[in-house]
């Protein structure tokens, strides 16, 4: 007979930001350890359907699924952790819903009734749910409820999941919450005890209590914590501050948490884990054995770093596995447009890396920046945004394309080296309607991008609505720019690289499949190049 999924509830408490992606993708992390299948859910409360429409200022990066699904930031801490591609049923926003709903009241679903947020929807979060567990298999789904407890937006989802403790026969509650200290050694647990007041009274009982906080709890607020909010001391962790995420899991693990949630669910409480590749990739991030690489982000999004996280992280996994250190040094693009020499603002660095980004501020800074790398021979990767621009600053420095551009921001150049994809042209709607997830791509032998990856075809995941031109790829070709990699139907430029120095950029955002135990492989030929540097 098959096991009954269990669920994981985690929540949050007093304020935005403890980090709950991160809770929950250590919390799966310590159950995949030991050979469970975990499948993480998000719940979000805003109506936007996806957040593909957000705006990473506001929102922070929009990470793209497999299946093509934008999705929130902490799907990437998710994968990052668990080594594994999810599905985008695993993201339910109130947009999603809602859609749902008033789509099956207008078929005539609900004939006869009136619609209500219990039980239709609710009922329909449920069993969303529980249909992702039995898809997917899972032996335990872990559901982050985004927001605060206590938010307007995700009262719906709470009341869902209160329903669900009372249905199934394994449910835990999770609750993240922050301990601030006054003084230094003055813990105050009285927010704490507030805001489980707040979720008992919508009659959920966390199990356990994770608390962030600048110093691990002392004896006395772990024993008013217990007292107060109904929960075992041996149940109230601390989640500190730490040198890297990815330590998290280990932290978690020293206190034993794996037996506590164990014993709520009625699992094998001595499945031992199998840690110790995690241990020393993380070892390698907090004492790497060489001194760290100066890697320059020259960006647009700059002030806001969660707006390039998955591209840090990358950088991270591959730094780890070669067990060098790593500095970023964020370079706002606009700036680089009013220096009169580059120079001082790049040449420090090992390498130079140019992200995606949307919107014509800071193209020509960037632009500046690769004509910078390619003719000082400093390392370069350019992704999506970072290959077109790679192209129009050859097209315009070594083909003599002078006005070459990209469409995207100037519409009547007269050498359109990047345009808009024919398809894309029909197009009124700005929701889920780039070139988005995983395409093929076929390498050409011989590359640096073939030999990183050492095949011939790639799955590498899209979000763009502009292509280099294939009019001009044999000119680009014919001056020295390699295509490296190509669409294998129907030839679109996916990859390019310098021949003289290391430079290569992709269509495709390979940050997003990187993974600490997984690191892409051109990043990794990136921080090798550096490194040589
Ligand atoms: N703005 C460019 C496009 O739409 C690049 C997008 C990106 O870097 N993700 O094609």
């Amino acid at each position: 007979m098959q096991q009954k999924t269990r669920f994981i509830v985690i929540t949050g408490s007093i304020m935005s930001g403890l980090g709950k992606g991160i809770v929950s993708s250590a919390i799966s992390k310590l159950l995949q350890v030991r050979n469970f299948k975990v499948v993480p859910i998000k719940f979000d409360g805003y109506l936007n359907v996806d957040c593909g429409t957000m705006n990473p200022f506001r929102h922070g990066e929009v990470f793209v699924l497999e299946d093509g699904t934008e999705v929130d930031m902490d799907f990437g801490t998710y994968e990052r952790f668990l080594n594994q591609s999810l599905s985008g049923r695993s993201s339910i926003t109130g947009g999603k819903l809602f859609q749902r709903i008033i789509e099956r009241e207008r078929k005539g679903e609900y004939l006869g009734r009136d619609v209500q947020f219990v039980p239709h929807l609710t009922d329909e979060i449920k069993d969303w749910v529980r249909n992702v567990a039995k898809e997917s298999k899972a032996e335990i789904v872990i559901i982050e409820v985004g927001g605060t407890v206590g938010d307007l937006e995700n009262g719906y989802f709470l009341e869902a999941m209160r329903q669900l403790k009372f249905e199934e026969e394994h449910v835990s509650f999770i609750q993240l919450t922050y301990i601030p200290a006054v003084n230094p050694g003055e813990q105050k647990t009285k927010p704490t005890q507030h805001a489980t007041r707040l979720l008992q009274s919508i009659g959920i009982q966390p199990d356990i209590i994770l608390c962030r906080e600048s110093e691990p709890l002392n004896e006395e607020s772990k024993k008013k914590l217990a007292i107060y909010c109904n929960v075992a001391e041996e149940c109230v962790f601390d989640d500190p501050n730490l040198h890297t995420v990815y330590e998290l899991p280990l932290v978690l693990e020293k206190q034993n948490f794996y037996e506590q949630i164990a014993r709520k669910l009625k699992m094998p409480e001595d499945r031992k884990p199998e840690l110790k590749g995690w241990e020393k990739l993380v070892h390698n991030i907090a004492h790497p054995k060489e001194k760290p690489l100066k890697i320059a982000i020259v960006g647009k999004y700059t002030a806001v770093k969660d707006a390039y996280v998955s591209v840090k992280e990358a950088l991270v996994h591959a730094a780890a596995a070669q067990n060098v250190g790593l500095e970023i040094g964020w370079v706002e693009a606009s700036d680089l447009e009013k220096l009169y020499d580059v120079a001082e603002a790049l040449s420090h660095y090992d390498g130079i890396l140019v992200p995606g980004g949307f919107g014509e501020r800071g193209i020509e800074g960037k632009i500046r920046a690769i004509k910078f790398a390619r003719e000082n021979k400093i390392p370069f990767i350019g992704l999506c945004l970072g290959l077109q621009l790679m192209v129009v600053e050859y097209a315009r420095h070594v083909c003599g394309l002078k006005d070459a551009n990209s469409t995207e921001f100037n519409k009547t150049t007269t050498n359109p080296v990047v345009d808009f994809l024919p398809e894309q042209k029909r197009i009124s709607r700005l929701g889920g309607t780039m070139r988005l997830g995983a395409y093929e791509c076929s390498l050409k032998k011989g590359t640096v991008a073939h030999k990183a990856y050492g095949k011939d075809m790639v799955l590498e995941r899209h979000r763009h609505r502009y292509e280099i031109n294939p009019s001009y790829v044999s000119l680009l070709s014919e001056k020295g720019l390699v295509i490296s990699g190509i669409h294998p139907k129907n030839e679109i430029v996916e990859i390019a690289e310098w021949k003289e120095s290391f430079g290569v950029a992709t269509q495709p955002h390979i940050e997003l499949t990187s993974r600490l135990e997984n690191p892409s492989p051109l990043f990794v030929e990136f921080i090798k190049a550096a490194r040589k540097k």
